[in-house]
C-alpha cells in the first residue's frame, strides 16, 4: 500500500445560487489576460444544458477520459483517444478538440459599457451596451453561444439547447421531450473546476510529460516550461478543464490556487463563495489501487470502488503506515478533520461527476433536494413510510428525476445517488421534528442508516459550518518536501503564467499507474 495525500473537494448543488461570484473572482485573479479571455477555470453552468464548451459530457463526440480495458491481464483502463492509429491521424490535425464555436460562437464577447455613461446626454432613448468582440473590437457581433448559456433555465426546452444535454442521453426521445417541457421543467447550477483526478486523463494524454500530479497535495497542474501546445490534454480532459492560451501557445489549467493553500489560505473561488457551498479537506488515498479501480467493468460500481481507495485516518494501521511512509502529523490531523472525507466516504452524501469517465475525480458534489412534482395524497400515494410513523417523499416525484442525477452523479447508479438525498431529507425532518415538534426521535436517521451523532456533525457542515470547518487545509511544510513554499521564492501569479519560469516544475511528481503514460500507451 502506497499513501498518498490528496486535496479533496465538496461542492453542495442544494445551495449553489447560480450567482458567478466564485467565477469572477477566478477570472479576476487567473484568467483576466490576453490569450485567456474565453478561458473560465471555474464555470457555473445551469443544468440541464449543453455546458461549456457545448456538449462537453459527450464523449462519443470529444473521447476524452479513460474506457475500461478488459484485454486479459490488463490492469488500467485505456484512454479513450489512445490508439497507435490515432496517434498518427491527430498529429497534426486533432478533430475531437472544441473549437471556438463550442465555447463562444463567434469568438469572446463583452460589451460597451462605457456607452451607458458616455452617450450624449440629449438623447431621448435609454442608452445600451452593445456586444462587442475581446479579440478584434468589432461592435454588434452576433452572439450564438457562450459561458452559462442556458443561464437560469433560458434555452433549456425543446427547441433550444436543452436537449443537447448528454445526461438525458438514458431517456428515450418521448421522456426527453416531456421533461423538457414548460410545467415540467426543472433546473440547478452546476459549479465546476478541475477535479484533480486521482487517475487524471489530461497526464495520461500529454505526450511532453508537461502535465503532472503534484506529490504534496495532489494538484495536478501544466509546467509551462514543458507544454509545447500539443492540446492532447484539453481532448484528453473528459471535463474539458483545460484550456489552449492563442497568446503563450500553452495549455493552461485551474491550479487549485496552490500558492494560497500553501499558505494556509482556501483558493479565491472558496473563498468568495456567496452560497458557502464550498468546502476544502485532505484524504489519503491508496496508490498501487487506483489503476485497479478506475478499470472496474461495471460502471455503476465505481462509485463505491472509488470510497475503497480513500484510506480511514482513524484507522491505527494507516496512520502507521502513513507515518512510516512520511506523511507529517499535521496532516494525518487534517485528514481526521475532514469535511470531505466525511461526506465523501463516511455520510457517503457526496459524488464525483461522471465517475464513468474513470478519472476518479477528487471534487464531489452533494446531489440537490428538490421539490415533489405531485401535490401529496392522504394515502400513502407519494411517501414512504418508516418506523415511527414519520415520512420521507418518494423520490420517484422528485422535480428533478432520479435517472438524471444518476447519469450526472453515479455512472447511472440510482442508488447512490437515492441514499444520498434519503439522509439529507431525514436530516431535515429530523431537525423539524425538534424545532417545530419540540420532539427528538431517532428513528428516522436510523432507517436511513445514519447515527445521532453523524446527523448532527451533518447538520453542523452543512448549515452552520463557520470558516475553519469548512476549509481544512493541511500546507506542505518545507521540511515534508524537497518543494520549498513557492511565496519564499518570490512566486506571483505571472510568474506561473510565464514559460521561462514553469509551473511549479521543480515539484515532486506522483507516480502514475506506475510508469509514465503517453498517448498510445
Ligand atoms: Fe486533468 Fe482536471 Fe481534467 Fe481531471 S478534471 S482530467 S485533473 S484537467
Ligand atoms: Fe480558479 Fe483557484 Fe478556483 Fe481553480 S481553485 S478555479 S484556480 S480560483
Ligand atoms: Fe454557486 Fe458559490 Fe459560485 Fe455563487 S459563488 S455560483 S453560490 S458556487
Amino acid at each position: 500500500m502506497r499513501i498518498k495525500q490528496q486535496m479533496g473537494i465538496t461542492f453542495n448543488l442544494d445551495k449553489c445560487l447560480g450567482c458567478q461570484t466564485c467565477t469572477i473572482a477566478c477570472k479576476n485573479v487567473w484568467t483576466n489576460r490576453e490569450g485567456a479571455e474565453y478561458m473560465f477555470w471555474n464555470n457555473v453552468e445551469t443544468k440541464p444544458g449543453a455546458g461549456y464548451p457545448k456538449e462537453w459530457e459527450n464523449q462519443n463526440k470529444y473521447r476524452g477520459g479513460w474506457k475500461q480495458n478488459s484485454e486479459p491481464g490488463a490492469d488500467a483502463p485505456k484512454l479513450n483517444q489512445a490508439s497507435k492509429f490515432w496517434e498518427m491521424i491527430s498529429l497534426f490535425y486533432n478533430p475531437v478538440l472544441p473549437q471556438m464555436d463550442d465555447y463562444y460562437g463567434k469568438g469572446p464577447f463583452t460589451f460597451t459599457y462605457e456607452d451607458l455613461h458616455s452617450e450624449e446626454p440629449t438623447k431621448y432613448s435609454q442608452p445600451v451596451a452593445r456586444p462587442k468582440s475581446q479579440i478584434t473590437g468589432e461592435e454588434d457581433i452576433e452572439l450564438t453561444y457562450g459561458v452559462n448559456w442556458e443561464d437560469n433555465g433560458a434555452g433549456t426546452h425543446e427547441e433550444g439547447t436543452g436537449k443537447l444535454d448528454y445526461n438525458f442521453s438514458d431517456m428515450s426521445d418521448e421522456a426527453r421531450k416531456a421533461l423538457l417541457k414548460f410545467e415540467n421543467s426543472f433546473m440547478m447550477y452546476l459549479p465546476r473546476i478541475c477535479n484533480h483526478c486521482l487517475n487524471p486523463a489530461c497526464v495520461g494524454s500529454c505526450p511532453s510529460g508537461a502535465n503532472y500530479k503534484r506529490e504534496e497535495d495532489g494538484v495536478v497542474l501544466i509546467d509551462q516550461d514543458r507544454c509545447r501546445g500539443w492540446r492532447y490534454c484539453v481532448s484528453g480532459c473528459p471535463y474539458k478543464k483545460t484550456y489552449y492560451n492563442w497568446r503563450t501557445g500553452k495549455s493552461e489549467k485551474c491550479i487549485l490556487c496552490f500558492p494560497r493553500i500553501e499558505t494556509g489560505q482556501p483558493p479565491m473561488c472558496f473563498q468568495a463563495c456567496v452560497g458557502r457551498i464550498r468546502y476544502l479537506g485532505p484524504l489519503l488515498y491508496d496508490l498501487d489501487r487506483v489503476a485497479e479501480v478506475a478499470n472496474t467493468k461495471d460502471e455503476k460500481q465505481l462509485v463505491e470502488k472509488h470510497r475503497e481507495i480513500i484510506l480511514n485516518p482513524f484507522d491505527p494501521e494507516v496512520i502507521a503506515e502513513a507515518k512510516k511512509q512520511g506523511i507529517s502529523d499535521q496532516w494525518l490531523d487534517a485528514c481526521r478533520r475532514s469535511p470531505v472525507y466525511k461526506m465523501f466516504v463516511e455520510w457517503e452524501i457526496a459524488l464525483p461527476l461522471h465517475p464513468e469517465f474513470r478519472t476518479l475525480p477528487s471534487l464531489f458534489y452533494i446531489p440537490p433536494e428538490s421539490p415533489v412534482a405531485t401535490a401529496l395524497p392522504n394515502d400513502r400515494g407519494t411517501l414512504d413510510m418508516v418506523d415511527g410513523g414519520t415520512v420521507l417523499p418518494n423520490l420517484k416525484e422528485f422535480r428533478i428525476p432520479i435517472e438524471y442525477l444518476a447519469r450526472l452523479l453515479g455512472g447511472g447508479n440510482t442508488e447512490v445517488v437515492e441514499r444520498s438525498l434519503l439522509r439529507q431529507l431525514a436530516l431535515r425532518e429530523f431537525r423539524r421534528q425538534e424545532r417545530v415538534e419540540g420532539r427528538t426521535d431517532t428513528s428516522i436517521l436510523e432507517a436511513v442508516g445514519l447515527t445521532e451523532s453523524q446527523a448532527r456533525h451533518m447538520h453542523r457542515l452543512l448549515s452552520l459550518a463557520h470558516f475553519h470547518e469548512r476549509f481544512v487545509i493541511a500546507t506542505a511544510r518545507s521540511e515534508d518536501t524537497d518543494n520549498a513554499p513557492y511565496l519564499e521564492r518570490g512566486f506571483t501569479g505571472f510568474d506561473l503564467m510565464s514559460p521561462s519560469e514553469g509551473t511549479g516544475g521543480q515539484s515532486r511528481r506522483t507516480e502514475f499507474h506506475g510508469k509514465k503514460m503517453g498517448v498510445g500507451s
